[in-house]
């Protein structure tokens, strides 16, 4: 997105990246169906965004929800809002848009140089590659950062650029999963019969290490080890940082919050004549398999499954969280270069001329179109900022990403 803006105002840029083609991520992002953006309201989108909302505000002003559909749109490819409120291209994937816009880059003139990992900065502008032909090095007038978080590092965001830049004194807060799924000590049974399996319409509840409650209905996935999906990922931050701070966290499940306890004991109090517990809860209660396994694997050791024990697990359903997953699973990261590092123009204080877009920066956020937004968001502010800063220096020669 910077290069777009440099390029277009007639700004020379080069675009290096370590991997042997552009935006991996990007594409992998499309696989599960490319949610760019989300139409929540302006105050509804900022929020999710917690302590960053302030210094991300003028750039989520200045390109947004609304200016990122317009963009999209101008590849002629329709988006669509589904059911959720998120927001995708109408065939939701990412190679037709991708393709697309490098093309129009290369239009612009932007050039692409892959296979080219950044060792190092040196003094200023002064940037040292490793390439397929040995060590490279190139002068430029502006060098912007859009490096990555820390996950999915097969696809060239490894969050290696952290060791160059905390050695030139930049403070960078820790990076740590966000959107990540969560280890469960599941039975065997769980984890070879039900792995892959979701649990639709649940509420999940826990408080967090302020004593405060949150709740939230949507879908979860059972995996091999432990849960994933999205509300695990909506909750994901602040489990993590209860986790980290209690070293063990607790989530209940309600796995038919449609219905009020004293009706689920009528309805487990009626004859199940020569049923099974297992048919019954399948059939009266319309339980799926996988939430009738949970049930069992969450009931205590040799109870008697009393109408009332069935109905209060059924309803609040204890699932012991154990730990996040590894970074390089998550869907991304938290951490990055701290805002305080920075100035307005997303410049580095401590280093004229370098810049930082992405999702290197330090937020985070949940899924649902709100990561690529303020990637975006910031490429394009960035792209502005390093405008300003050749006029303020009039130079027009060139700049580099
Ligand atoms: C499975 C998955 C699904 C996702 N789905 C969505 C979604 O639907 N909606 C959404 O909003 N977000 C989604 N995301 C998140 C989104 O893809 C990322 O937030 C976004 O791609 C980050 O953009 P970025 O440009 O900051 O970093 P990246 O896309 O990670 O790009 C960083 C680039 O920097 C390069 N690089 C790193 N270090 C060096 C170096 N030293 N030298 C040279 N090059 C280097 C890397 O090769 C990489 O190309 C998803 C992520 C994953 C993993």
């Amino acid at each position: 997105m910077a290069a777009e803006v440099l390029a277009t105002a007639g700004i020379s840029v080069t675009v290096y990246d370590a991997m042997p083609s552009t935006g991996r991520k990007f594409l992998q992002a499309g696989r599960g169906g490319l949610n760019i953006t989300h139409s929540a309201s302006f105050d509804a989108f900022i929020a999710v965004y917690g302590q960053a909302q302030s210094w991300l505000m003028p750039m989520l002003r200045g390109f947004g929800r609304d200016q990122l559909q317009q963009w999209v749109h101008g590849f002629g490819i329709d988006t669509f809002v589904g059911s959720s409120g998120r927001v995708f291209p109408a065939d939701k994937k990412a190679a037709p848009l991708l393709r697309a816009w490098i093309h129009r880059l290369k239009q612009f003139g932007v050039c692409f140089e892959m296979k080219h990992r950044l060792l190092d900065i040196k003094g200023e502008g002064h940037l040292l590659f490793k390439s397929p032909n040995g060590e490279v090095s190139v002068t430029v007038d502006a060098i912007i950062l859009a490096l990555g978080g820390g996950s999915w590092s097969q696809l060239g965001s490894d969050g290696q650029w952290v060791t160059m830049l905390s050695a030139k004194g930049v403070e960078i807060a820790p990076l740590k999963p966000a959107n990540c799924g969560f280890d469960v000590a599941w039975t065997d049974v769980i984890k070879d019969k039900f792995a892959g399996q979701p649990l639709k319409g649940v509420v999940l509840s826990f408080k967090d290490s302020q004593d405060q409650s949150h709740s939230k209905k949507g879908e979860l996935m059972i995996t091999q080890t432990g849960l994933e999906g999205g509300l695990i990922y909506h909750f994901s931050a602040v489990l993590r940082d209860t986790l980290a701070l209690h070293q063990s966290l607790t989530i209940f499940i309600d796995l038919m919050p449609d219905y009020a306890l004293e009706q689920l004991v009528i309805l487990l109090s009626q004859p199940k004549g020569t049923k099974t517990l297992t048919k019954q809860l399948r059939t009266q209660l319309g339980l799926s398999p996988q939430a009738v396994a949970l049930l069992y694997e969450c009931l205590p050791d040799n109870s008697i499954k009393t109408p009332v024990l069935l109905a209060n697990t059924i309803k609040s359903l204890p699932i012991p969280l154990i730990s996040t997953r590894p970074i390089n699973e998550a869907i991304s990261t938290a951490g990055g270069v701290v805002c305080s590092e920075l100035t307005e123009r997303l410049m580095l204080k401590k280093h004229e001329g370098i810049f930082c877009a992405g999702e290197m920066l330090d937020w985070e956020a949940p899924t649902g179109g709100y990561l690529l937004t303020a990637v975006m968001s910031t490429g394009v502010w960035v792209g502005h900022s390093v405008l300003d800063w050749l006029n303020d220096r009039n130079t027009n020669s060139t700049s580099i990403v």
